[in-house]
């Protein structure tokens, strides 16, 4: 699904991704690992336009996709969650799924005069949707619940869920393990899981807990000094001496 060429990211002198070259596979549920200061933030944020390269392709189904904005590559199905959740806190779970799709007919002043038998229906739509997501989370109770008052693993799932409401193909998870409790990881595994296999969404994650990891990954990509380093299943690359080498010396 995604093909990163001889991909650079200098900034200044410093070379963060320094011509990583890799793959995702469409169904794949691909994990993203290394010391820190390996590049994997910086790469994630070339392939989801938030930064251009230096030098070096993505490519996405075989077009190139290098440099596009995020709102280009959020209409080809590329999405990108990010370490800290961006929830607007004020507003209820529910009504942060509903912003989520963006260009309904009453977001123009003139037609919300003309067309009020769409708007309703639209919205209708988006509220059934936004339930529906909600529910296949698991945190239907929390509908009516501000943003702002959810944990760091919900706003997580509410982040996921976000994705749930427009057609996404392929999902970048920025450490969405990261400072959650076991109980709520295992619901947000279960979750990606089930998109992966019930909803065909590809996923690359940067992650970091290895037993997270071991369950959901596979293949896992290594990377360091901003190059891919290994790649493998999680028992290939825990074996891998250059891998450890690459943790120990960090
Ligand atoms: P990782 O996500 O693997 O921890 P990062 O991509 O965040 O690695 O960072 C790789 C290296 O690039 C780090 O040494 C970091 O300090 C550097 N870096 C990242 N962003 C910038 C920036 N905007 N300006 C300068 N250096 C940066």
């Amino acid at each position: 699904m995604i093909r990163v060429e001889s991909l650079h990211r200098h900034f200044g002198g410093f070379r963060a991704v320094d011509g990583a070259s890799l793959t995702i596979k469409t169904g794949s549920i691909t994990g993203l690992v290394g010391p820190n200061g390996a590049g994997k933030t910086t790469l994630f944020n070339v392939i989801a336009g938030a930064l251009p390269p230096t030098s070096g392709r993505v490519l996405m189904e075989g077009e190139d996709i290098t440099g596009l904005a995020p709102h280009q590559l959020f209409h080809k199905g590329l999405l990108r969650t990010f370490q800290i959740a961006h929830e607007f806190s004020s507003m209820s779970c529910r009504e942060n799924l509903m912003m989520v799709p963006g260009g309904q007919t009453g977001e123009g002043l003139w037609a919300s005069w003309f067309q009020r038998g769409r708007i309703a229906q639209e919205e209708a739509a988006l509220l059934k949707k936004a339930d529906e997501v909600l529910d296949f989370l698991t945190i239907s109770h929390l509908k009516d619940e501000k943003a702002g008052n959810l944990s760091g693993g919900q706003k997580k799932l509410l982040e996921l869920g976000r994705t749930m409401m427009v057609e996404a193909r392929i999902v970048f998870l920025d450490e969405v393990g990261a400072g959650v409790n076991r109980t709520l990881l295992n619901t947000i595994g279960d979750a990606i899981l089930r998109l992966n296999r019930e909803r065909g969404y590809t996923f690359c994650m940067i992650e970091h807990d290895m037993e997270f990891i071991g369950r959901l990954c596979d293949p896992v990509i290594v990377m360091a000094e901003g190059r891919v380093l290994a790649e493998g299943s999680v028992e290939e690359i825990k074996a891998n001496e250059a891998v450890i080498e690459a943790y120990l010396g960090t």
